[in-house]
């Protein structure tokens, strides 16, 4: 059985790696002039692609590369979904190693 579908790739603007499109990460300007994280890849607009990879984020920031990219100046929100969204990767390690041993109290801030 052969199912070879065609695997769209992108290159990363920091690095310039190119990489299949599902281990990169999406920005994208809508059609508003917003730049926003897209975590489902079906956002329209014009798209950046950066590694799931800190390096390269700080690289697409600190260079401009990603504004540049998009032609609109990164939002500090934007910035912070991207890292977040990087750091979830590590999540589950941490919090297995925080059952593990270090058990952090519990702050329960119900909404
Ligand atoms: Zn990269």
């Amino acid at each position: 059985m052969r199912r070879t579908r065609h695997l769209p790739q992108r290159s990363c603007v920091a690095c310039r790696q190119v990489r299949a499109k599902g281990e990169l990460v999406r920005i994208v300007r809508t059609p508003q002039g917003e730049m926003r994280l897209d975590q489902t890849g079906k956002l329209a607009g014009r798209g950046a692609y950066l590694c799931r990879d800190q390096k390269c984020l700080e690289q697409a920031l600190k260079q401009g590369k990603l504004g540049r990219a998009l032609a609109v100046p990164v939002p500090a929100e934007v910035m912070e979904a991207v890292r977040e969204s990087l750091a979830g990767r590590h999540a589950k390690e941490k919090q297995a190693a925080e059952e593990a041993g270090e058990l952090r109290s519990i702050s329960d801030a119900g909404a």
